[in-house]
């Protein structure tokens, strides 16, 4: 049974708690944890399309991940989607020295490392 049968909507509180987790166990706690904003927002860039977003700055290594409010009442698409902003936040601060960022921001990398975190089990119970 999926998360989505509990009706209970989470707040912004519980999705910076996840993104502890998640740091913890999935990213080795090299993402940030006082420079980091992890919120819902009721459009993402002014896309009601949009499930979330994330920013990452490398000179001073913070992080600004959003997701879609309406995710706030389906916690496990708001889980999947705040490890998928996650992904994209380490790969901008953590890319290897010299190599340059894939063009495609869901390319070789981004999938390489999503992998990664489902074989360590990121999406158990989730999907
Ligand atoms: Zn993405």
């Amino acid at each position: 049974m999926a998360e989505f049968s509990t009706y209970r909507r989470v707040g912004s509180r519980e999705l910076m708690q996840w993104y502890m987790e998640y740091n913890r166990k999935y990213f080795g706690g090299r993402l940030p944890t006082r420079t980091v904003v992890v919120k819902f927002v009721r459009t993402v860039d002014g896309n009601r399309r949009f499930l979330g977003h994330c920013r990452a700055y490398e000179k001073d290594g913070s992080v600004f991940i959003r997701i879609s409010a309406t995710l706030a009442s389906m916690r496990a698409v708001a889980r999947m989607t705040l490890i998928h902003e996650m992904t994209h936040a380490y790969l901008d601060l953590w890319r290897q020295p010299g190599k340059r960022p894939d063009r495609n921001p869901h390319g070789r990398w981004f999938v390489e490392a999503v992998r990664k975190h489902a074989a360590a089990g990121a999406f158990d119970g989730l999907w």
